[in-house]
Parts: C-alpha cells; structure tokens; sequence
C-alpha cells in the first residue's frame, strides 16, 4: 500500500492538452477512479504513472518519493487492461504468474502466490486452460490475478469491465469490490461510465478536457456538484436544467422568472437583478401527479406532457415535454400515468439546484 500524489502534472501530444495541471493526492488504500468523457486525459494520466507515457511537466510522486525518472518495471505498479493484454499461448497459471518468474522469485513462492491468488478470484479449476477456452469474465479474472499476485504498491484498471456484457460487469464490479476490500492495495481506476465510479469509488474524480472538476466522494458529487458539467454527469437519468432570470432581489428573498413568464420565489437574495440562472432538477426529485396539486410556496409546479413511458421495472422513467423543453422524470412502476396526459411536475424548492448560466458554477455551495 502506498499513498500518490500528483503535482501540476501536465501532458501535451503536440497542441492538444491531454492534461492540464492536475493536482491530487491519494491516500494508503485508496480506491480512487478517473471519470469523465471520452478524450478528457483519464488514460493519459493513468499511463503516467505507470510510467508508459512522458510527463510534459510536474511531478508524481509514490510513498513521497519522485517517481518520474523510475523505469516502470521498477515502480512496483499493477495494470490491467481492458483488453487484458493475456498471452494466448500460455495456461492461465502461466499467465498469472509470468511476471513474478521474469522476476526470478523462487518458484515456491510463485506456487503460493499463484494458489492463493486464484481462490481469491474463483480461478482454481481453470489454471491449465488457455486464454482462448475462457469466457470474457474469466479473462478479466485472470487480468487481475496476474495483478494481485505481484502485490504491487498500487493498482492501475484502464476501463477493466468495458468488454464485458451488462450482467457481467455489474457481478465483476461487485467481485472489485471485495477484492479491494480484502487486499486494500490503493487503486486507481478508469472509466467513462458514471455508475461505476459512484459505485466503486472511495472518492471520484471527474474531469473534462484535461482538467478536473471536481473531486469528492460518491455522496458530495452528487448531492453538491461544483457546476453544470458535474450535475450533468453524475446521476442517471441525467439532471433536468432549465433557463431564468432573476428579476427582482429584496432582503430575504429573490424572484426568478422562467421562459415562459412562470416566476418562482426563493428565500435568499444571493443574487443580482438579471442573473442569469440555470435550474437543476434531478429527476428522482421530481413527483409527477396528474392533478393540480394546489398553491404551495415550496414547490415549483411545471406544466407538462408526457411523450414517452419507460418501464424499468423496480421504477419507471417518464419523459415529458414542456415549457422549458424535454424533462423527466421518475416515478414507482406501478404508477397509472399514461403517454399523452398532461401532468404536473412538482419539485419541493430545496431540491432545486441554482447554477449561474456564465459561469455554471453552483450556486448553492
Ligand atoms: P480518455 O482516456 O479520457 O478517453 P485520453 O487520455 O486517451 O482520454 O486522451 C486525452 C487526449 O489526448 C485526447 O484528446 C486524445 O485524442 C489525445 N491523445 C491521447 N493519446 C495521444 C497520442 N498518442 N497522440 C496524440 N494525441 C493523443
């Protein structure tokens, strides 16, 4: 285990900041995942530190020590793959193991280190098979075997579960789990998809054009997203943004008028005449009834259309059009709402996330 530390670390390919001055520390038996869109620097700045990649400029550090100048066999770092980069002519246990022997451990303890890590990860009865008879989950297995029973420093998943079906991802994110939780070795780990940085992460850090945006844990990305891009990214379905203005500031309160004229009130007078603000509303926050239900000053109830019904079974997604352009929102599976019915969207106000529309900061925090 060991803690990393990344100072003003930057990364040109020519004009292209891949990455722009990343900053992060990560502590012991941390499991820290990279998210962010396609293209953003989340493979870049893995590829740094395991040392497969130049850094333009900054510094990484391991357990305090500069590791720049370290060859990236000598970095005592694990990486798996998504394409699990396997030996097709050699045994799974061969796999498994051709590190530790390139490193000349004796074979007793490679034998060990072997066995102990294949009932970690389920592997005991496929340790003569080739890469080719294996399933796609089992290769990934294999990817981490071979890992784990270098029982490196830290751990590097460049998108690890993106090859896999649905079904399977979901079981090997869970298997990652555990496996973390059982040999606490600090991970830094890849993905574009939100769900299993939120799922997996100790703490997330979301970044967008080489930058980052935001890091904090699953809970405060969420709950307290820096900006636009944050709320946009995290959740799912994605947060619903509509357009106002302020129009009116006075000491405890403030009036906001929304496209269509519709004004709402908010308790506080943070804001100046003629902002221009953007509303976030997440759809799990969003009850949608079919009645007016009635004049209440602490919730914004948007007139709406229902256009599309989807049935997820535990609950139910309902995409409406409105006013301010298409919304949704969630409701319980066994809701009577229809296609066509024109419905209420009701957001309790201390729901509503404020976004100045310049800035797109949050304006709530
Ligand atoms: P991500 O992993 O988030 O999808 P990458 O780190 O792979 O993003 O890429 C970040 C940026 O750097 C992208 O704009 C990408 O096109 C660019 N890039 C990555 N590798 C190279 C390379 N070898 N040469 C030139 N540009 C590259």
């Amino acid at each position: 285990m060991a803690n990393v530390q990344f100072e003003n670390l930057f990364k040109n390919y020519g004009d292209v900041k891949a990455v722009h001055d990343f900053n992060l520390k990560i502590d012991e038996g941390e499991f820290i995942v990279l998210v962010g869109p396609s293209g953003c620097g989340k493979s870049t700045t893995l590829r740094m530190i395991a040392g497969l990649e130049d850094i333009t400029s900054g510094l990484i550090y391991i357990d305090e020590k500069v590791i720049n100048k370290i060859h990236p066999k000598n970095r005592d770092i694990a990486m798996v793959f998504q394409n699990y980069a396997l030996y097709p002519h050699l045994s799974v246990k061969d796999n498994i193991s051709f590190g530790l022997r390139a490193q000349k451990i004796p074979r007793a303890e490679v034998e060990k280190r072997v066995v102990e890590a294949s009932e970690t990860l389920g592997l005991e009865g496929l340790l003569s098979r080739r890469p080719g008879e294996l399933s796609g989950g089992q290769k990934q297995r294999v990817a981490m075997g071979r890992a784990i029973v270098r029982n490196p420093k830290v751990f590097l998943f460049d998108e690890p579960l993106s090859n896999l079906d649905a079904k399977l991802r979901h079981k090997m994110r869970a298997e990652m789990k555990k496996l973390h939780k059982k040999v606490g070795t600090t991970t830094i780990y890849v993905t574009h998809d939100q769900i299993e940085a939120m799922t997996l992460a100790d703490r997330i850090v979301i970044m967008k054009d080489g930058l980052i945006e935001q890091v904090g844990t699953p809970d405060e990305v969420y709950r307290r997203p820096n900006n636009i891009f944050v709320a946009s990214f995290i959740g799912s379905p994605a947060m619903n943004f509509i357009e106002g203005e302020v129009s009116k500031v006075s000491k405890a309160s403030s009036m906001i008028m929304l496209e269509d004229k519709k004004s709402i009130k908010l308790k506080s007078n943070n804001f100046y005449n003629n902002q221009n603000i953007i509303l976030g509303l997440r759809p799990e926050d969003i009850t949608v009834t079919s009645q007016n239900s009635g004049k209440n000053d602490n919730i914004i109830g948007l007139d709406a259309e229902i256009s599309v019904i989807e049935p997820m079974g535990h609950e139910t997604v309902v995409i409406c059009d409105s006013n301010y352009g298409e919304l949704t929102g969630k409701v319980e599976s066994n809701s009577k709402l229809k296609e066509n019915m024109a419905v209420k969207l009701n957001v309790s106000l201390e729901k509503v996330y404020l976004f100045d529309k310049k800035s797109e900061k949050n304006l709530n925090l």
